[in-house]
């Protein structure tokens, strides 16, 4: 836990970064933070579901080599490894790093694949939180492709962030970005689309706790449908400041 003078100074870096970089956007604001701001010790963090491409595009036009960590929870769709593959080539990333959870993990707290069943919470903490936060040790930042349009929780989702107990800023570029706009841009790159989004997977997780989404309701409404669940682990540290 911070104290409250590293609580203060986070929530001055916050604003301070909103300030200088907050009205950059796509490859520009990437570059700035790549090169000048944080020296290489920023990362993209993406799950290649269906409205990657978009972030993942501007990364690649940043630098194709850009740090981009990808968590294979060991339930992920093949269709998104295979989407993975296909986007990071079409892309030229050079820089995609999959990680996961670790064998002895997966032996002592979920030896027979099924604690998703007994506690989602537990099994996002396994097989999610834990392998990302490993692999972003070293970073100073990373940045998400998170909307606000993409579910009521995330409705105020600022540009910035600072994330309590970690000292990490969490950047999400395309937080103003709506439906529009990011369909605008997969045709003006003609960027390939994830195999299942057509057949009305419009937020994709794992295979265990994914379904398809009802017309107009939420994209997110599909993961972990029936639970008051809604997000994975990765995007619940408390924050300490944030800044637009
Ligand atoms: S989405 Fe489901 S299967 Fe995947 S890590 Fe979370 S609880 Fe486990």
């Amino acid at each position: 836990m911070l104290d409250g003078l590293s609580r203060a100074v986070k929530s001055d870096r916050v604003a301070e970064l909103a300030e200088r970089y907050g009205r950059l956007e796509g490859a520009v604001l990437l570059n700035a933070l790549l090169r000048d701001e944080f020296d290489g010790r920023v990362a993209v963090v993406s799950s290649f579901g269906t409205e990657s491409a978009v972030l993942l595009a501007m990364a690649a036009e940043a630098d194709p080599s850009f740090p981009v960590l990808f968590v294979n929870t060991g339930k992920l769709f093949g269709e998104t490894l295979r989407y993975r593959d296909k986007l990071a080539a079409a892309l030229g990333l050079t820089g995609v790093r999959t990680v996961g959870p670790t064998d002895e993990d997966l032996a002592a707290e979920d030896a027979d694949g099924l604690l998703f069943t007994r506690s989602h919470d537990a099994c996002c903490h396994l097989r999610k939180t834990v392998p990302l936060d490993r692999a972003l040790e070293g970073f100073d930042a990373w940045v998400t492709g998170r909307k606000r349009f993409q579910a009521s929780t995330r409705a105020a989702l600022p540009l910035f962030e600072a994330e309590e107990g970690t000292g990490r800023i969490k950047i999400n570029p395309l937080a103003l970005w709506d439906r529009e706009r990011i369909d605008q841009e997969f045709a003006r790159r003609n960027l390939p689309r994830h195999p299942l989004e057509a057949d009305g997977f419009l937020s994709i997780g794992c295979f265990t706790c994914t379904e398809r989404v009802a017309p107009g309701a939420d994209p997110r409404s599909g993961r972990w449908a029936g639970t008051a669940k809604t997000e994975c682990g990765i995007h619940t540290f408390k924050k300490t400041g944030t800044a637009q």
